[in-house]
């Protein structure tokens, strides 16, 4: 359903809504007109952020409630979302382009965080160690204080929900900066923050330019923890500023994931993975599966039926549901269009797609399938973030594994076959913090995901992440014995 779109919106800090001096416009993807305009946060701002967040975590307000507290806030959090979620996904979907439907999940997702990340917020429970008589000896975990949580604008509701709700669960406050490229459906989540009553400072959101405000929160003294989700350059400059204060960091960066196909793989089932793997969302995901390692005993057969789905696929804006969508701005369209011109000049084939939808006025990128691609082509080697598969053919398990094994990235993997030894070798074999059997995206909220390698470090999801959000503390206690 149609929902009117404020024309402008603002920041969250210390519980009130902040305007700025200079404001950003944000644009429809599919028709590259403004949706609205934001306010842009400056450095006095992210201060002030970091400031509300500091008070509300030494004031123990989070940290020291009991946990079953934390249960209800984080409950009345998914509920208000819940409340919000269609008029969050109408603006998430203008402003970021992706389908309605998809947007809609979103925030069902973020939704779904909060319920999860409450069931275990009252079970953070620490272990008695036996060191023998005259000592008693326990562990507790702490929140880290205040976290600083950078998020993208691909998933952007979601991927907030992700560390929010475990931050929140653990006890501690949080300064959230916003993608500038898809900031608006962020406001609307927080205005379920809002609603649900948390106190001042726990949760704030912040819409700054990465190069100043992200910059500045990152090389902070006050942020206790990074929780970094984004491209490989701007993790390893977070790195850099993290290595200051030795603040510790989560990395979730991007990927080059491999499907490995062997020719007892149920076709429909491949086909559904293909099509959600490397099309949902116009490509534009971390975990997309983007190249296709295919047996050569049936790889012509494979080329030709993924360019068949991938050529049928209708193109139209986030509205009206279409099977595909166009990318987040023009800048990515012109940078995916010249990874795929160069991939021609390197020799691989384009058997459907290549180019961008010139017809289109937004920023749409054909579906585009490549064969003949060698295994250390630039297609092959580096993150499009766009609707491009590489397919690559193998001769042996051996090879297979090497190809999938062979890029600095190592999020997830794919095997598609019907031997289930083969599977459960491969999951071993495969260098990856996650590996699909028989359907790209399996899983869900409840497991941990995370990388290896350039994909980054430490895990998000599932009853795993609530420990990214804590630290232990160890305490030994010399009992007399007399
Ligand atoms: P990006 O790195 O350009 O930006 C991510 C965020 O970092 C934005 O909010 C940006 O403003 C901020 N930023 C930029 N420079 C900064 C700096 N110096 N200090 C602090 N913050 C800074 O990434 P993007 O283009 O928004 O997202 C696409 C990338 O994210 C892809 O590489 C994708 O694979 C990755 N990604 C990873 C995951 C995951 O869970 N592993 C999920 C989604 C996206």
């Amino acid at each position: 359903m149609k929902h009117a779109i404020a024309s402008h919106w603002l920041n969250f800090i210390d519980g009130a809504w902040v305007d700025g001096e200079r404001a950003l416009t944000v644009d429809n993807p599919a028709t590259a007109e403004p949706v609205a305009s934001i306010a842009l946060a400056g450095i006095a701002d992210a201060e002030h952020a970091l400031e509300a967040a500091r008070h509300c975590a030494d004031s123990g307000w989070l940290s020291a409630c009991r946990p079953a507290q934390r249960v209800q806030w984080l409950l009345r959090i998914a509920a208000e979302i819940r409340a919000l979620t269609d008029e969050g996904a109408w603006v998430l979907c203008q402003e970021n382009g992706k389908a309605l439907r998809d947007a809609r999940d979103e925030f069902v997702e973020a939704a779904r965080y909060f319920e999860y990340y409450a069931g275990i917020a009252d079970k953070v429970e620490g272990i008695s160690v036996p060191l023998g008589n005259g000592y008693v000896d326990f562990t507790s975990y702490e929140p880290m204080g205040v976290s600083v949580q950078i998020v993208p604008w691909n998933f952007p509701v979601s991927i907030c929900a992700r560390s929010l709700a475990p931050a929140l669960a653990a006890g501690n406050a949080v300064v959230v900066k916003s993608p500038e490229l898809s900031p608006l459906g962020l406001c609307v989540l927080f205005r379920a923050i809002e609603r649900a009553g948390l106190p001042r400072g726990a949760a704030n959101l912040l819409c700054g330019l990465g190069s100043e405000v992200g910059a500045h929160l990152v090389s902070s003294q006050k942020t206790d923890q990074i929780v970094f989700t984004g491209s490989v350059p701007t993790g390893q400059a977070i790195l850099a500023a993290a290595a200051r204060w030795a603040t510790p960091s989560v990395m979730e960066l991007g990927g080059k994931s491999a499907a490995v196909v062997f020719p007892d793989a149920d076709r429909e089932q491949l086909l559904a993975s293909v099509k959600s793997g490397i099309f949902f969302n116009a490509g534009q995901v971390c975990s997309a599966m983007s190249r296709l390692l295919v047996h050569r005993d049936i790889h012509d057969e494979i080329v030709a039926a993924v360019a068949d789905m991938a050529g049928a696929l209708e193109s139209g804006a986030g509205e009206d549901d279409p099977d595909h969508t166009p990318l987040i701005s023009h800048g990515q369209l012109e940078r995916v269009q010249a990874m795929c011109h160069a991939a021609i000049a390197e020799g691989a084939e384009a058997v459907t797609g290549g180019d961008r939808q010139g017809e289109r006025s937004g920023h749409f990128m054909q579906p585009t399938v490549f064969a003949g691609v060698r295994p250390q082509m630039k297609i092959a080697q580096e993150e499009v973030f766009g609707p491009v598969l590489a397919i690559i053919p193998f001769d042996t398990e051996e090879e297979a594994v090497e190809i999938a094994n062979g890029t600095a990235f190592g999020l997830v993997a794919g095997v598609f076959t019907q031997d289930i030894n083969r599977a459960l070798r491969l999951t071993r074999r495969l260098r990856a913090g996650q590996v699909f059997v028989n359907e790209w995206y399996a899983g869900g909220i409840e497991t941990p995901f995370g990388g290896v390698g350039l994909s980054g470090f430490g895990r998000e999801k599932g009853q795993e992440a609530l420990y990214s959000y804590v630290r232990t503390k160890n305490v030994a206690i010399r009992v007399r014995q007399d």
